[in-house]
């Protein structure tokens, strides 16, 4: 069985076809046919190194329904994707192995699909055919009839990047933007504020060297919502790649602080292209809200004190800073509250250190 894995993962990153459609149970045409498309995802993908792992905690589950001696079991593909990945990433599957004609053969890939644990979500790779569109760092992913819109979202990415690299003087080695027709491609999960998010910047984990029940963050991806895919522009991507070159420091910088530098890098792109919004949005929240600030946003009541006007007042507090600190110590800032602990003092103590300020003198600033 593990003998088995390890000759797909051969067969992914050798592009053989042959060799991989081997490891299926022939007679399961729906599996196989399934299995060749993933395959053909994954080529199209670029796969630098992938590994099949069983996850040997857990205790296989019989499945006679796929025939005797049938078992399933966990298994964690880690796979890194060429040019994009600076590590491989985690990611659950459930396999069911059994003997055919002599040999172990995989008999179905869905029998765990319905845990709790295994996701919400499915792979860009195992959702039908795909198209994919490269830029320096980006990696687009489309539904195989989609590929204008891959192009158009490749050329928003390139157009976002620059900006992010600017304000934030931080990258990572590529970005996989996943933008697919099928919902299964954003898990319920990802919200903002109740509702569903147009597009996330999602975490990439990976088992932890010291303890592999461990996932810790080696990066992120971004998925767009399905519904936003056509849509979905440059200052949206711009947000969102904010969030993925910050994740990287941690997170316990307050939410008001990392919603409101991702809006800052967002608005500051739009300003710089002649959008007229920001500065019509400034005015409003300057005159409306911001007069009644009595606090920072807190992060368990983020999307609730001020509703969906959370991020612009996020946005203007960041501005503030920028624009009397410099975004430098913005960013140094920001890079000692993501390190945490996210406590109400030790935020006070770094507000102290890196912008001589409390809390209330730095609201009476910003109403200024
Ligand atoms: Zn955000």
């Amino acid at each position: 069985m593990d003998a088995l894995l390890k000759a797909r993962s051969a067969a992914i990153v050798g592009g053989q076809e042959t060799e991989f459609l081997k490891t299926v149970d022939p007679a399961n045409a729906k599996l196989v046919a399934r299995q060749r498309q993933v395959f053909a995802n994954l080529q199209k993908l670029g796969v630098r190194q992938v590994g099949f792992q069983r996850e040997t905690e857990y205790v296989a589950e019989e499945k006679p329904e796929s025939g005797q001696g049938a078992q399933a079991f966990r298994v964690r593909m880690l796979i890194q994707l060429t040019g994009i990945d600076a590590a491989a990433r985690a990611t659950p599957l459930g396999y069911t192995f059994a003997e055919r004609g002599g040999q172990v053969v995989l008999v179905s890939d869905d029998d765990l699909a319905q845990e709790a644990d295994r996701g919400t979500y499915r792979e860009p790779w195992d959702l039908g055919p795909i198209e994919v569109v490269r830029r320096p760092g980006l990696l687009i992913v489309v539904p195989s009839q989609e590929r204008a819109n891959g192009v158009r979202l490749a050329n928003e990415a390139a157009a976002a990047l620059p900006a992010v690299r600017a304000a934030t003087r931080r990258a990572q080695s590529g970005i996989l933007v996943v933008a697919l027709a099928d919902k299964r491609s954003m898990s319920p999960e990802w919200q903002t504020g109740g509702h569903p998010a147009g597009a996330v910047a999602t975490p990439n984990l990976a088992p932890s060297k010291a303890d592999e029940t461990i996932l810790e963050v080696v990066g992120s991806r971004v998925v767009i919502n399905p519904t936003e895919r056509k849509t979905a522009g440059r200052l949206l991507l711009a947000h969102e790649f904010t969030h993925v070159v910050m994740a990287p420091l941690g997170n316990a910088a307050p939410t008001w602080m990392v919603e409101g530098l991702a809006e800052y890098v967002e608005r500051r792109l739009a300003e710089q292209e002649g959008d007229d919004r920001p500065a019509k949005k400034r005015a409003e929240l300057r005159r409306t809200v911001i007069p009644e600030l009595t606090v920072l946003p807190i992060d368990g009541t983020f999307h609730g004190d001020y509703g969906d006007e959370s991020y612009g007042v996020s946005w203007l507090i960041i501005e503030h800073l920028a624009t009397t600190h410099g975004l430098p110590k913005v960013i140094a800032l920001y890079t000692d509250q993501a390190k945490g602990p996210d406590t109400p003092a030790h935020r006070d103590q770094l507000l102290q250190k890196h912008l001589s300020q409390t809390e209330p003198q730095l609201l009476t600033a910003l109403k200024k």
